[in-house]
């Protein structure tokens, strides 16, 4: 196919602002699929998703579009919205030359409709404003173009009044894409270079390889290597997504779809690499992407530890879908043998979880999840620490150092007093507030990554009636007055437990801490002490009283069907527990941690 008539986009927005519906009518319009199939898709989306292995709806579709007698190929190339992935929305924005920016026409610019905006900037796309939703009885249009404008510096004449619920404007965007999307460049009959920005395992087929082709060509049977572990295999079948995949003899300069090779071992794809020629090889790799830092951490152990080894399978075969994942094993005496994963946020965490439960099959103790620290020892060594037990003796250490993000917010002006009052509570240092229109703002603030994450979500839609986002990026390390707090359970430090907080926030979080726990823990035949430390000083102290009476003693003789079911309730209640000394902790103990804010 001639890269003239060729254009890849990704349609990038803050979320809910319609990007799903516009890529539906995108395929719809251009025929690739029914008007059937549209509404089908919207309720049949996630069994679909799940029967066929493939997401329908436009993960990377490419689509055939006349326009003025010619027919183009459009290669859509999906993005996620949620702050914790622009690391996947640039490695799709990389695939592409163009981007449509779409903007809901009443809630105007979002926070990460700027980050979003920002990231396609920083690749040097053609980005294309769109104003969404027009057909709303309440709209902001004038205001939404001045804040296209101000905020994201986007020329405001250039941008498409449109209704993707109701069709309209859509032929506009598909002229604007044609017209203002520059097409890739690429020479057919150069060595081949291929981006390799997505990939996928089916057990099936193995692995599935999503491709960009940047220079030359690739075609069935090719002998090709994956450059960065020089492995190379026979391509056995490629495709392109319409939206289904189907097969095609070659991709050219520009194209978007996949490679089969019948690659099992998981190790070999990874994204960002190059694939080329084993015979003629391309000099030089694309220059791929810059690694995502993992901030987030949490334990991750099965609760039944004969499935470890299934656990870890599980943990490389989703690291391959999703790379920017990490995991090592690690042991904890009080959870056994597990795994130390590293997250780029809590929605990534919770998200991972979830995949494993579901396409593993494995029930998962999670323990809270901390962020990143650095430590500057009286040694002169610097140390970074993802699990609190790695913590050295508060003597050995110079200096305790968090992570702190820049935190954007836009929301509305009657937000600012309550936000302003936020972040004093959570240590933020205020930078600027700009004022977009006469009722909307733009505030900045430095504040420790640990405050951001767990609750600051949450804590900002109550404080602005849900109108309030933001949006972060972690810019370093400084020194704070950090604590490590253990907690004792009968006289035992339960290492899984652990926490690296405030000093200042300690004793109150401690107590909080303690208390749950009192909650979380059911009774035993014993009293339990559960104490909250730091180094050997206790600073909160709850107690479990020891139960009564046996509560099996009153089966004993009873009718068997009632044993039956309280031996059935006893293993279930087995599930998620971890017998630690005598007594039993619950899988929610190890998350109150998070919720002793
Ligand atoms: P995404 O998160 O950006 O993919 O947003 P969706 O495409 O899922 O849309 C979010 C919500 O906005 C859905 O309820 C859509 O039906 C609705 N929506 C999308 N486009 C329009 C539009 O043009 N007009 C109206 N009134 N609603 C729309
Ligand atoms: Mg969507």
């Amino acid at each position: 196919m001639d890269t003239q008539f060729i254009r890849n986009f990704s349609i990038v927005a803050h979320i809910d602002h319609g990007k799903s519906t516009l890529a539906d009518q995108l395929l719809l319009k251009s025929g690739a699929i029914t008007q059937r199939e549209f509404k089908e898709q919207i309720l049949d989306d996630l069994s679909i998703e799940r029967d066929r292995g493939i997401t329908v709806k436009a993960r990377t579709v490419a689509i055939n579009y006349t326009f003025e007698g010619q027919e183009y190929e459009l290669n859509l190339i999906d993005t996620p919205g949620h702050v914790d992935f622009h690391y996947e929305v640039s490695r799709s924005l990389a695939a592409c030359e163009g981007a449509l920016l779409l903007v809901d026409a009443f809630q105007g610019v979002q926070a990460q409709t700027v980050a979003n905006a920002y990231a396609a900037i920083e690749v040097d796309l053609s980005i294309i404003p769109v104003v969404n939703k027009i057909d709303l009885p309440v709209t902001r249009i004038d205001e939404v173009l001045e804040e296209i404008e101000t905020v994201l510096g986007l020329e405001p004449d250039d941008a498409l009044m449109i209704s993707a619920r109701d069709g309209i404007g859509v032929d506009e965007v598909f002229e604007a894409i044609i017209n203002r999307v520059p097409p890739p460049q690429g020479k057919s009959d150069a060595p081949l270079q291929a981006l390799v920005f997505d990939s996928k395992y089916d057990s099936f087929r193995g692995v599935m390889t999503y491709v960009r082709i940047m220079e030359g060509t690739i075609e069935k049977g090719q002998r090709i290597k994956f450059m960065r572990e020089g492995t190379t295999y026979d391509v056995l079948d490629i495709g392109q997504f319409r939206p289904e995949m189907r097969v095609c003899d070659r991709l050219g300069p520009g194209q978007v779809g996949y490679i089969l090779t019948g690659i099992k071992d998981l190790g070999q794809v990874h994204v960002g690499d190059t694939v080329t020629d084993a015979r003629q090889p391309a000099e030089k790799s694309l220059p791929g992407y810059q690694l995502p830092q993992q901030m987030v951490f949490a334990g991750l152990y099965p609760t039944d530890s004969s499935d470890f080894e299934k656990l870890r399978d599980s943990l490389q075969k989703l690291s391959l879908n999703d790379s920017s994942f990490s995991y090592m094993a690690e042991t904890s005496d009080a959870l056994g043998f597990g795994f130390r994963c590293g997250f780029l946020g809590l929605l990534h965490m919770e998200i991972i979880q979830q995949r494993l439960e579901r396409e593993a099959d494995v029930d998962l103790i999670q323990t809270a999840p901390n962020v990143t620290y650095e430590l500057l020892l009286r040694n002169g060594e610097t140390k970074k620490i993802d699990n609190p037990q790695e913590v050295p003796d508060a003597g050995s250490i110079q200096e305790f150092r968090e992570p702190i993000a820049r935190v954007n917010f836009i929301l509305p002006t009657t937000g600012i007093g309550p936000i302003m009052q936020l972040a004093a509570d959570r240590r933020g240092t205020y930078i600027s507030t700009e004022y977009l229109g006469t009722n909307r703002a733009l505030m900045i603030y430095e504040l420790p990554l640990a405050e951001v994450i767990y609750d600051m979500h949450d804590k900002l839609k109550s404080a602005t009636r849900g109108y309030g986002t933001l949006d972060y990026d972690v810019i370093g390390f400084r020194a704070a007055d950090l604590v490590k707090v253990d907690v004792l359970v009968k006289g035992n430090r339960v290492d899984a437990l652990s926490t690296i907080m405030h000093r200042a926030d300690a004793e109150r979080r401690g107590r909080n801490l303690v208390k749950r726990l009192k909650k979380e823990i059911s009774k035993h035949q014993f009293e339990i002490a559960i104490q909250a430390a730091i180094g050997g000083k206790v600073i909160a102290r709850e107690t479990i009283s020891a139960l009564r009476k046996n509560v099996t003693a009153k089966c004993y003789g009873g009718d068997i069907t009632r044993k039956r079911k309280l031996w059935a309730k006893q293993r279930e209640g087995k599930k998620r527990m971890r017998q630690f000394g005598q007594v039993e902790i619950p899988q929610k103990a190890f998350l109150s941690v998070l919720e002793a804010g």
